[in-house]
């Protein structure tokens, strides 16, 4: 998936054969397939920084050309939006990468600006699906795990950057300091050195650290975590904290729906405010998501891979 833009042919969040530059949105590892050695990488500073902590090599990031301009998504921290104004189209365009709506306390909140074309993510595209207000969640999570803190431990299984962090701040805020694996210990430095205060044990064996409230691992290790601390002597209580929550069942004692992407409610707002002529919606669900914007009244189509904006840009515009 690319745009072509001038001179430039700029690669959204993927690698693209066709791209002489690459817009990496954010630092989750299913959006940073381009980065490779030599690509010219269009990237946040944090960005940059958790991908070359977690990859251990450089990225060849490229200063941003004149008409492209990126804008926070409030996905999570270092995470935005490709906006481009071009005078070759006569017209502006967004691509939101994964965004979202609430606020998190430890993501910069979303920039909303207006173009005439709007290109949209489609991680929730069911016009039935709503996310419950973010601090009742946390209300929800912070009350369980001081309810289980009486019994044992809660080992939540969480991505090492992005929600690991959101976890901590929640913990933090009630006075606890979760334990987390080298991993995720890592990625929560570059956080820190980026202004935050987050306070975490690090611990290098997670089977002799079941004493915290609250244990931090990966999904995989979720249930193989909980064993270890049976095998300690320690009651565990596993549990998520993600979107898909609100309709699917974990292998977890309790899941929290805990998002950081838009739900359909959001993707409404959104559009309402960037005031877009026409929308291409792409991933996974981009067919339901454009669907279930038409139903509102959008000119919303799924984008075609296979075709270059411009052209269809010439046919739309
Ligand atoms: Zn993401």
């Amino acid at each position: 998936m690319a745009l072509r833009i001038g001179g430039h042919s700029i690669g959204l969040d993927r690698k693209d054969p066709q791209a002489n530059l690459n817009f990496v949105s954010h630092a989750h590892s299913d959006h940073t397939s381009a980065v490779k050695k030599g690509a010219r990488i269009l990237c946040s500073s944090v960005t940059r920084e958790l991908v070359e902590v977690r990859s251990k090599y450089g990225i060849n990031a490229v200063e941003k050309p004149e008409c492209v301009s990126l804008l926070n998504s409030g996905h999570m921290l270092g995470s935005r939006q490709l906006y481009i104004e071009s005078e070759e189209y006569g017209c502006s365009v967004i691509y939101t990468g994964d965004y979202q709506l609430q606020e998190s306390s430890t993501s910069e909140p979303i920039e909303i600006r207006h173009a005439d074309v709007l290109m949209v993510d489609s991680t929730y595209p069911f016009a039935n699906v709503a996310f419950d207000e973010r601090d009742e969640v946390i209300t929800a999570m912070q009350h369980y795990i001081r309810y289980k803190e009486r019994m044992g431990c809660v080992i939540f299984g969480a991505y090492s950057m992005g929600k690991a962090q959101e976890i901590i701040s929640i913990c933090n805020d009630v006075g606890i300091e979760p334990v987390v694996d080298r991993n995720t210990a890592r990625m929560t430095e570059v956080y820190n050195r980026n202004g935050f205060g987050l306070r975490f044990v690090e611990a290098e064996d997670m089977a002799n650290h079941f004493d915290s409230p609250v244990e931090i691992v990966s999904m995989g290790k979720l249930y193989e975590t909980k064993m270890l601390a049976s095998e300690a002597g320690k009651t565990a209580f596993t549990a998520v904290a993600t979107g898909f929550a609100r309709f699917q069942k974990f292998r977890a004692d309790v899941q929290f729906t805990l998002s950081d992407h838009a739900d359909f409610k959001q993707t409404l707002d959104y559009v309402e405010q960037c005031g877009p002529k026409s929308i291409f919606t792409y991933g996974p669900n981009a067919d339901i998501l454009a669907k279930n914007l038409r139903a509102y009244g959008h000119d919303a189509r799924e984008f075609d891979v296979r075709s270059d904006l411009g052209k269809m840009m010439a046919l739309e515009i």
